[in-house]
This record gives structure tokens, sequence and C-alpha cells, in this order.
């Protein structure tokens, strides 16, 4: 759609803030909103549409009472917020972390329904979470965290409504306590309330390595773009988690070197690369990569101007800003985390000529087999493993191949070409369904 009839509205659209905040969402949220603006300028929509998709559709604050082991109450601030819902039901992960926030779940909730919209799956955008940091929890007192969170945020969820999924600090085991939560409150099981379950419960094949899997697509395509051969190649992956620790495996599986990684407690470097199936054992014995013996410490801000092919930021939003964007050596970075670019810094990569494949693209493995375990759920019909990775990546090379199109037919980066791309299907949705009332 190319042309669009929006009502004219006088309303002046939400403006970024422009000044660096404290909370780091604030930060994150006037980087969505700004790509968002940029995009409609692109599209030439009305200030008032542009207003209407830069809110968020509905936005849910819980206070989380929990009983700790030792007997003392302890209360915490959770959120559901659901950006918007044109297109299906809203599709997003949890964050359970001492740094959620309000600002944050609503750049993160904007980001899901690009990215939806962007690889074409029937889903709005959502995010939740819960400000905790978990290291400081039993799992108990996570358990009863979860399921009170859960009924907290009851009447927004469900399975034709708005379908979590595990982010940073929650896991399959987190979404098994709401799906028994929200099937106790049903009286039956509904499996199709959450994705990203353990297997043994109507989860997919596929799931938990889905969106590593996408990031090694997308990288492996940007690679081929910039005439990088794969083995023989080199990279660095910020965050060791769900996402970056998968990630490194795909690329050292395809023969790409990744001489360091780091977490959030550290980081390590060999420059003839790690062995990341030790560095994965090593991670589940001390739950770090500080300390392993095939690799030298250096410092985590080191990493991100690492002299490699490919830089995996894997880990938070805003860690590649104004004050490092310069010092970024490598010629691709392939976004596995949500915005870890500011606005700042996109514009300075940019100017130096470092392919960026944003977050909405590069992370999409997670949410597209989220959605197809969501379909075999409903179906209660199971697909094998091979089926499912098959499936993602046809799909992500079909979004990136869309985005590469958009891209060279406008002028445009990756990440202007993805959010362009995905708003205008967002908008025709909105369109076509017209403005109730
Ligand atoms: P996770 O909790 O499993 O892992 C996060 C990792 O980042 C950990 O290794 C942690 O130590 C590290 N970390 C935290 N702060 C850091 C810092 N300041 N510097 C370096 N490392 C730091 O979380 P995850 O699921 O792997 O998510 C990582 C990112 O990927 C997030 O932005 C998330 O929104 C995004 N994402 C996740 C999924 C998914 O399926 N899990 C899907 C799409 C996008």
């Amino acid at each position: 759609m190319t042309t669009l009839d929006t009502p004219p509205m006088t309303q002046s659209p939400r403006m970024a803030p422009s000044v660096l905040a404290e909370d780091p969402g604030t930060q994150a949220l006037a980087d969505a909103h700004a790509q968002l603006s940029h995009a409609v300028e692109v599209l030439g929509y009305s200030p008032g549409y542009a207003d209407m998709l830069g809110r968020a559709r509905r936005e849910l604050r819980v206070s989380v009472p929990l009983r700790r082991d030792n007997g003392d109450y302890a209360v915490f601030t959770g959120y559901r917020v659901q950006h918007n819902l044109s297109r299906g039901p809203a599709k997003g992960g949890i964050r359970y972390a001492a740094e959620v926030s309000l600002d944050e779940v609503r750049a993160l909730a904007m980001w899901m329904t690009w990215k939806c919209a962007l690889v074409e799956l029937p889903y709005g955008g959502a995010k939740g979470g819960i400000a905790i940091d978990t290291r400081d929890y039993s799992q108990s007192e996570l358990e009863r965290l979860t399921r009170r969170y859960t009924t907290e945020i009851l009447p927004l969820i469900g399975p034709e409504k708005d379908i979590p999924a595990p982010d940073i600090g929650t896991d399959e085991r987190t979404m098994a306590w709401m799906m028994d939560t929200y099937s106790v409150s049903k009286g039956y099981t509904v499996p199709g309330v959450v994705t990203g379950k353990p297997v043994s419960l109507g989860g997919s094949l596929g799931r938990p390595s889905a969106t590593s899997l996408g990031v090694f697509h997308t990288a492996r395509f940007a690679m081929e773009q910039a005439g990088i051969r794969l083995d023989g190649a080199t990279a660095a992956v910020q965050g060791f988690g769900k996402v970056g620790a998968d990630a490194a495996r795909f690329l050292d599986e395809a023969g790409v070197a990744v001489l360091a990684v780091s977490d959030r407690y550290g980081a390590v470097h060999n420059a003839s690369g790690l062995d990341i199936t030790e560095l994965r054992a090593h991670c589940a014995e001390t739950g770090s990569v500080v300390g392993f013996a095939g690799g030298q410490p250096v410092e985590p801000a080191d990493l991100l101007a690492l002299n490699v092919d490919v830089l995996v930021p894997a880990a938070v939003e805003g860690v590649i800003t104004a004050d490092n964007a310069h010092d970024v050596a490598a010629r691709i970075v392939v976004e596995g985390a949500n915005g870890p670019t500011t606005t700042a810094a996109d514009a300075i990569l940019r100017e130096r000529d470092v392919l960026v494949v944003p977050d909405i693209l590069a992370n999409a493995g997670g949410v597209i087999v989220s959605y197809f375990e969501w379909v075999q759920a409903n179906q209660a019909y199971w697909w094998t493993q091979a089926e499912v990775e098959q499936r993602l990546e046809v799909r992500m090379r079909s979004a990136w191949e869309s985005v590469c199109r958009t891209a060279a037919s406008r002028q445009l980066t990756l990440r202007q070409s993805a959010t362009v791309t995905a708003v205008e299907r967002v908008t025709e949705a909105h369109v076509l369904r017209g403005l109730y009332p």
C-alpha cells in the first residue's frame, strides 16, 4: 500500500524525548519513537495518525506481593503493555530484570508490533515484565511471584487475546507456571496462552534456539551480501544468555571464529576463537563466562570495539551509543537484543558504512517459532524440529529479501526499511478495519 487515506487530525505526534534519560527505558522509548517518526515521514502519514501508531492501546501496571521463604513480604511492580492489536492478538515476552520500567516495556511492546508485522505473523505487539533482580530470590519465590503476576494480568492475556513468551530473566519454567496458573483459573488446560513452554507441555521443538538461529541466518545473509565467507570470519557476542549463547554456537558451527563473549559479570577473549562448547559447559557450571580457562579476561566495553567481521549485541538495549559507535570496528552489526543501538549511534554507524541488521528483523526467529508453537498447540499436532527450522529459515530469508528490496528502492538503511515495511502493514490493517465508532 503506497498511499493512505488517513483521517486528518490536528493533534501533534508524540515527540521522542530529546535528552538522554536516567531510566534506560526512557531512552529506549525515545529510540522507538524516533524510528516510528522517520517511517511516518517516509510514508507521508498525518501527524494524528502517527500519534495513534505511537501510543500503546492498553497499559496495565500491577503490584505483585510476594511471601518470602523467610515469612517476610515484598512487593514488586509489574507491567503488561499491549501496543497494537490491529493485526491479531498481542504477542510479546515477559522480562524479569531490576531495570524494568513502564517506558522500557512500552518501547519493547512497540518493537514487537513492528516485528510481527515485518515477518507477517497475525499478531499485534505486547510486552510485560517485573522490576526484580532474580538472583536474590529462590525458585519457589519466583514461582509464587510468577503465579501472582499472571493472576494480576489475567484480564489481558489469553490464547486469542495476548500470548506471553520468555525474555530476559524468564524461561520455559516461567512459561510453565504462567500456563498452569491461567489454566487453573479457566478450569482446563490452555497450552496456547503462552509460548516458549517445555516441549512436554506443548512447547515446540526448536523454540529454545529459534531466536539465535534467526540471528545466525541474518548474519549469514548479511555476510553473503558483504562478500565475507563464513569459514574464517570472526565475531564477538555481547550477552551469553538464551539468545547470545546459541548465536555463538551457530556461528562457531558454521566456521566463524567467536573471538569474545561477555555477560553482565565480565568478558572473555581468545584471538584464535573461543571453544563455545566448553564455554557453555563452564557457564552451566558457574553461571558466568568469567573465569573460563580457554580465554583471557577483557573489559566488557572493549568487546564492542573488537576488530571482527560481525558484532552481535545480544544482551540489553542502549549499549551502542554516540559515545562508542565510532569505536565499533565490525563491518556488520546483527542485533540479537532489542534496541541495542541508540538513534544517535545508528546515524554514526550509517555514516561509517557499518551494515546494521535491525532487531525487528535479526531476532524475529523467536516470535516466528512462538507462532509455530501457538499454531501447533491450537491444532494439537506437532511438527519435527527439522520442519520447524526449515519453515523458520524460509520466513527469515523472505523477510530479509523484502527488507533489502525496500532499502534499495527507497534509499533507506535496513532499520528504516524494516520499520517502514512494518508500519505500512500495520496501517493497512488499521485502515481496512476502520476506526470504531
Ligand atoms: P537472558 O536473560 O537469557 O540473557 C541475557 C544475557 O545478557 C545474560 O548473559 C546476561 O548476563 C547478559 N547481560 C545483561 N546485561 C548485560 C550487559 N550490560 N552487558 C553484557 N551482558 C549483559 O535473555 P535473552 O532471552 O537472551 O535476551 C537477550 C536479548 O534478546 C534481550 O534484548 C531480549 O529482549 C532479546 N530477545 C530475546 C528473545 C528470546 O527468545 N529470548 C527473542 C527476541 C529478542
